[in-house]
């Protein structure tokens, strides 16, 4: 849920600022704010309107080009509101912000963490205060949101870390890296989950390489090998194969999970649905480990599937992409709301 449009964070990677996202004004200082959004998910959500039921999931606050806790959000209030009206109407809700004033808001998130879930996500880039003023220049500093992840813990809310984006040759090295997740470790987050950064021609791309000379004019021929300037603006495969190994390594010997583990959406989403996201988990599990996995087309083919899986137990192996192994998987699932495979890869 985007409740704004731009943000003031000014992240220096930021795709939000890419012309296809058609952001108003001058991201960074330019802000849209949706003042009515809080009438429109009311009706949304009514009870009494005539709609197919809300497939039961986490609804995400967060937003690809804003932050809901961005500081024009003391002001307005908009993401106050919307976890207000998320709680009545019994939602679990999961956060993704880089903000501290998420603290502000503790009291909604308990109270919909003890009858659904609430999880609260921070992204960082890496936890060097200095790369961060440089590259994050209106967002609290990593020191900050930290101690509002242990604030939240000792609330009893889950918390996760995003590690996403990693900036190649400034944080994606072992030793920047290893720092971020023993310092996530160390306030006890419950996952992480990781990525590396896109950059895409025109604004982004040239706002991008201006910050990038001034830290370091020497990295911008290195950008030019690994990012060919492709639609999407990703890096080659090979640099992004290489982070992920990275990142895999580490995560085994820090033992966090590398996926949003069961235990927060097995109550919550219905069985169909839990063995795709599972299946899904597998499927990324694997590639980390640079094998190959037929997970990926099996959960596309069971989310194409609209009867209950578990009046088709006998005729698993008759759908696409099924085989013994997958079989005796989904029945694991759908027995116990996990897979002891599953849960083995995500640590391990
Ligand atoms: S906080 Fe997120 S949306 Fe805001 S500028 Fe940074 S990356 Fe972009």
């Amino acid at each position: 849920m985007n409740l704004y449009r731009g943000c003031t964070h000014n992240c220096v990677y930021c795709d939000g600022r890419a012309e296809r996202y058609y952001v108003d004004g001058e991201f960074g200082k330019d802000v849209s704010v949706k003042v009515n959004a809080i009438e429109v998910l009311r009706h949304e959500l009514d009870p009494k309107r005539k709609r197919s039921p809300l497939k039961p999931g986490y609804i995400m606050v967060g937003g690809g080009v804003g932050d809901s806790y961005q500081p024009i959000e003391e002001t307005y209030q908009l993401t106050r509101k919307t976890l207000l009206l998320l709680s009545e109407r019994k939602l679990p809700v999961h956060i993704l912000t880089k903000s501290t004033l998420v603290k502000r808001d503790v009291d909604i998130l308990k109270k919909i963490n003890q009858r659904n879930k609430a999880i609260v996500s921070f992204s960082f880039s890496s936890t060097d205060e200095v790369i961060s003023r440089l590259f994050e220049p209106g967002v609290p500093s990593p020191q900050k949101r930290l101690e509002t992840i242990s604030f939240l813990k000792e609330n009893n809310i889950a918390t996760g870390l995003f590690l996403l984006p990693v900036i190649p040759f400034v944080t994606d090295d072992l030793e920047m890296m290893e720092k971020t997740i023993q310092d996530a470790k160390n306030v006890g987050v419950d996952f992480i989950i990781f990525g590396g950064m896109t950059i895409k021609e025109g604004k982004q791309k040239e706002y991008f390489l201006n910050i990038l000379r001034r830290y370091d004019p020497k990295l911008e021929i290195k950008y030019q090998m690994i990012y060919p300037g492709n639609k999407w603006g990703g890096a080659i495969p090979q640099y992004y194969n290489r982070i992920h190994l990275l990142f895999n390594t580490l995560m085994k010997k820090y033992n966090i999970p590398k996926r949003i583990p069961p235990e927060f959406f097995k109550d919550i989403l219905n069985k169909n649905d839990l063995v795709v996201v599972i299946l899904e988990h597998l499927d990324y599990l694997l590639k980390l480990e640079g094998k190959k996995s037929p997970f990926g087309y099996a959960a596309h083919t069971i989310s194409q599937i609209h009867k209950p899986l578990s009046t088709l137990l006998n005729d698993l192996l008759a759908i696409k992409g099924i085989g013994k192994t997958t079989g005796k998987i989904i029945r694991e699932i759908l027995l116990t709301g996990t897979s002891s495979y599953y849960e083995k890869l995500l640590k391990g």
